[in-house]
């Protein structure tokens, strides 16, 4: 018998729960909505639990939001630590899964599992190292890996939070991040474009002057990763980013901002297939926890 993964994308709002062997395979899928730590798991669970129990499940991935402990060793490993989510703040999420279904969880952030997700089953992707996927939604948040691994370190990649310049008599906005204001989130993720513009960024018209100045401060934050992780190619997700022509504005400001210092042809002529949309349309993170269940042990190694 083919072996079964299991996989959590775990948000805000909902769990979106998988069994596959690939995007090919899906075998079941089921949403949970996101209430108290005891109502989720348990009910993430019992989803996964008769395919655990008959031998069919192997390992399960999971993608959560955050900030996470990813620190193999530490006493709070596979926790969810101090999120604004309220009731969430310090839940364990790893052990329970691990002990209820008896088989080896991937434990990641929810982007650095929707890059994993990218590099792993979209074919022209998978040789392409350092790899940055960012999701632009309700937050901002970047998924980086190296050497085919997502980037932990000191903790994890919280590059949505890069501190950027800003002219405030252009853009006078305070920003909405309740540690720095005007930070790369602050200012252009989906609750920044709401509060800015007093209604919510998929109602505002494809003319607004709102795409540019998010288009704006999007290269900002899109440049200084170029800058700092040398990636080969970065993925542009999130629910924000599906409004038409914001990436090509996006790809056309990281070039002005850029100025010519970065001299690839990635970034001079072919910056259409550097920065790009996700091949996995809306599940990158979903399928990137399947690829994380599935690869567990070559990670690890
Ligand atoms: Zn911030």
């Amino acid at each position: 018998m083919m072996p079964l993964y299991g996989a959590i994308e775990a948000g805000g709002t909902k769990f979106n729960c998988m069994i596959a062997r690939s995007p090919e395979d899906i075998i079941a899928e089921t949403r949970i909505p996101t209430t108290t730590p005891h109502e989720t798991l348990a009910a993430a669970i019992a989803f996964f639990q008769p395919y655990a129990s008959r031998g069919e499940l192997v390992a399960l991935g999971i993608g959560t939001f955050g900030p996470v402990d990813l620190q193999p060793g530490s006493p709070t490993f596979g926790y969810i630590t101090y999120t604004p989510k309220p009731g969430w703040s310090m839940t364990d999420f790893y052990s329970p899964l691990q002990r209820a279904l008896g088989v080896p969880v991937a434990f990641e952030t929810d982007v650095n599992a929707a890059a994993y997700g990218e590099h792993t089953w979209v074919e022209a992707n998978r040789s392409l190292d350092p790899f940055v996927y960012v999701t632009v939604g309700t937050g901002i948040g970047v998924g980086t890996l190296v050497n085919g691994r997502p980037l932990h370190g000191l903790l994890h990649s919280e590059a949505g939070h890069l501190l950027l310049p800003r002219d405030t008599d252009l853009d006078p906005f305070d920003g909405v991040c309740p540690f720095h204001g005007a930070c790369l989130e602050g200012m252009a993720s989906g609750t920044a474009m709401n509060q800015r513009w007093g209604q919510p960024a998929e109602t505002l018209g494809d003319d607004h002057p709102a795409w540019q100045l998010e288009a704006d401060y999007l290269a900002l934050g899109v440049a200084n990763l170029v800058l700092t992780l040398s990636p080969k190619r970065i993925v542009l997700g999130g629910g924000v980013m599906q409004r038409a022509g914001l990436l090509q504005k996006v790809q056309q400001k990281v070039r002005m901002v850029l100025n010519g210092y970065i001299h690839t042809p990635n970034i001079l002529a072919n910056i259409e297939s550097y920065i790009v949309a996700p091949g996995l349309g809306t599940r990158s993170g979903m399928l990137g926890a399947v690829a994380l269940a599935k690869d567990l042990g070559k990670i690890e190694a």
